[in-house]
């Protein structure tokens, strides 16, 4: 993702809905979600055409077909911008109770970086992405174990994307492939809001409000912050962070809700393990990923 526009105001919101579970929530098990982490880490980087993709890929197939109701692998090509070949895409899409009309879908992009650029040692060199790429997706393979237990009210579309961090800076167009086809080619129907997860693994872990998701759906980021509130995790911080172009943008443009969870500040407002060999399983931490997990499960069993 990119920070498209540099916002630092203090928010004055009236947080007023207190929420209380409808359903019985399952546990959201950190600890295995952390090991989901590293072993994504453990393949190697996984950008678009490297053999960590094509084991990512059947990494997420082996845990998310045998949980969800439908499974699919949505794949697709595009020209290469920076070559003269082809890009060989996949988005993975586990569906749960997928006979119901009123979705969420939960998403985070999974494919890592083929360069780090901010790195002064081999900047053209491909990232491990364990924040970068595998935190969010070890959150949503957790989660897909929790709604496999017990049902939600709406049903859950989990949507791995791949190909959002393969642009060169400034080169917007080339950023969000995945996601960009995926709203342009839904597995219908449509879900009424996106929630979408990104860089959650920072062991100092940071999550300022995005601009462009409390534009999107206001209701929906206070929800989810006064959950975190009230579940005592203070890694969700009442103020605006920069504006995010990310996974989120494409379902905005399509008119629907959506938020971005992400800290980036990673490990401080420096921000100088992003894009770099230093986005190492290391840096994150179990504790950080419970603290998105655990809110998004209450947040889904009050629905
Ligand atoms: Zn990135």
């Amino acid at each position: 993702m990119l920070r498209i526009v540099f916002t630092r105001i203090l928010l004055t919101l009236s947080f007023i809905s207190l929420v209380a579970p409808a359903f019985a929530q399952p546990a959201f098990d950190s600890y295995r979600a952390y090991d989901d982490l590293v072993a994504q880490c453990d393949l190697g980087p996984r950008e678009p055409s490297s053999m960590g993709a094509l084991k990512a890929i059947a990494y997420y197939q082996n845990i998310l077909e045998p949980l969800a109701d439908e499974f699919h692998l949505q794949g697709f090509t595009l020209p290469d911008p920076y070559s003269e070949g082809q890009l060989n895409l996949v988005n993975i899409v586990a569906r749960f109770q997928s006979e119901k009309t009123d979705r969420v879908i939960l998403c985070a992009h999974w494919d890592t970086r083929p360069r780090a650029e901010y790195d002064p040692h081999e900047p053209d060199k491909p990232i491990i992405g364990a924040n970068d790429g595998a935190s969010g997706v070890a959150v949503l393979l957790e989660l897909a174990r929790v709604l496999s237990v017990e049902p939600t009210k709406p049903g859950i579309d989990i949507v791995l994307f791949d190909g959002e961090d393969y642009g060169k800076p400034g080169d917007l167009q080339n950023y969000l492939l995945g996601s960009r086809y995926y709203a342009e080619n839904p597995i219908d129907p449509l879900p009424q809001q996106v929630i979408l997860v990104d860089m959650v693994g920072d062991a100092e872990l940071s999550i300022k409000i995005d601009p462009v998701s409390y534009r999107s759906a206001p209701r929906l980021v206070e929800e989810i912050w006064m959950i975190a509130r009230n579940l005592g995790f203070d890694q969700f911080k009442y103020s605006f962070g920069d504006a995010m172009y990310d996974d989120h943008v494409p379902f905005i443009e399509k008119g629907i809700p959506a938020i971005d969870i992400i800290d980036f500040e990673y490990p401080g407002p420096g921000n100088h393990y992003w894009h770099t060999h230093e986005d190492t399983p290391d840096k994150c931490s179990p504790e950080s990923l419970e603290a998105v997990g655990k809110t998004l499960v209450t947040w889904l069993y009050s629905q």
